[in-house]
């Protein structure tokens, strides 16, 4: 299959609607990551996507809608008063709420649950393709499954080319993380994955918020996650990455020890670190994550990439304090290197 690569244009979002109409998949640009999408409420089609993706058909996928009022079809009862508040004050936006879910969703899009995730993008061309499909629109991140997520047009034709019909291209994208994912079932919001909307912010608007312990801990033997994605290595580049964590000079000498000793091995070391450090690592090899932890959400994905160009067979990262958008950042981090984190 060819894979054309198109700018986002009156032409380019009509064809991308009759693709997804015609139970075909498509790459299309979100203000997270570039997603993966075809038709919601047509089963053959979303198999397509586990099978372009590589994904465990167990790992749920997020429904996208173009307004409020899409809602309804999907979701099999009216949103309760936190998930009123949270639609209010972050959509669109990037955050995925947990509804239980209508007869009108395939068990294929959530694997089986009786819930479904749904998020209204606040991308213009996510949502103007959702509109050209008029259909709900059933995507992952559209990376090969493992693989960093990607947040431009570039990284998805890397996974995807000969996979896919179409890559819609919008630029890098603004959050570089994939959504807030919040159960709102219960009675207090509980974020599942962090994300762009923050657990500060969900408190603020919610009075109240809940944190699931499995967001920065590999989960327990026989542990049965109550966000399925969590059980799967994730965002991992090519080199073995360790990540670490303690007080800014202990771990700047730390990261240096361990970068001369991989090069002593005879490997070819990599440091991931933030822009005001690199100076310290001298002429070793680094790649700059950016000032803060936005500028790391922004960037981690590409750099992890990067270091896969690169040859990098060991790679070694700098943590961030996990307050804010910082709590996202390091559930991925962490993930990407497999739990191999040192802590100073
Ligand atoms: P991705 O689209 O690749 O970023 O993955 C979507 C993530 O949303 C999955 O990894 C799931 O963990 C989560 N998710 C989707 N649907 C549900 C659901 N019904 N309940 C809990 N988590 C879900
Ligand atoms: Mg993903």
């Amino acid at each position: 299959m060819q894979t054309q690569l198109l700018p986002v244009t009156p032409e380019s979002l009509a064809e991308a609607g009759e693709l997804i109409r015609s139970g075909a998949l498509l790459a299309f640009p979100t203000e997270t990551v570039y997603g993966l999408g075809a038709n919601a409420l047509d089963a053959a089609a979303v198999k397509r996507i586990f099978e372009a993706k590589g994904r465990p058909g167990d790992n749920p996928l997020i429904v996208h809608i173009s307004a409020i009022d899409q809602l309804s079809a999907l979701a099999a009862c009216a949103p309760g008063p936190a998930a009123q508040k949270l639609m209010a004050a972050c959509w669109p936006g990037p955050m995925t709420l947990i509804f239980p879910k209508s007869a009108a969703v395939p068990a294929e899009v959530t694997a089986g649950l009786d819930t479904v995730a749904i998020r209204y993008p606040a991308h213009p061309a996510a949502r103007a393709l959702i509109d050209a499909a008029r259909r709900p629109i059933a995507a992952p991140s559209a990376n090969r499954s493992g693989r960093p997520s990607p947040t431009t047009a570039a990284h998805v034709l890397e996974d995807m080319d000969g996979r896919i019909p179409l890559i819609l291209d919008g630029g890098p994208c603004d959050v570089g993380l994939e959504s807030t994912v919040i159960d709102v079932t219960g009675d207090v919001p509980r974020i599942l994955r962090p994300g762009g909307v923050t657990p500060e912010r969900v408190r603020e608007i919610c009075g109240g918020v809940a944190v699931d312990d499995a967001v920065l801990r590999p989960l327990r033997a026989g542990e049965k996650p109550r966000s399925p994605g969590m059980k799967y290595r994730h965002y991992a580049p090519a080199g073995a990455l360790t990540v670490v964590q303690g007080e800014e000079s202990a771990v700047i000498a730390a990261i240096r020890r361990l970068y001369d000793d991989a090069l002593a091995q005879g490997k070819h070391p990599l440091i991931l670190a933030l822009d005001a450090h690199i100076p310290a690592y001298g002429d070793r090899r680094t790649l700059s994550l950016g000032a803060d932890a936005k500028a790391m959400a922004r960037s981690m994905f590409a750099r992890l990439r990067e270091a896969d160009g690169l040859g990098a067979d060991v790679l070694f990262s700098e943590a961030i304090a996990t307050d804010g958008v910082g709590l996202a950042v390091m559930n991925r981090l962490e993930r990407a290197a497999g739990f191999c984190v040192k802590n100073l």
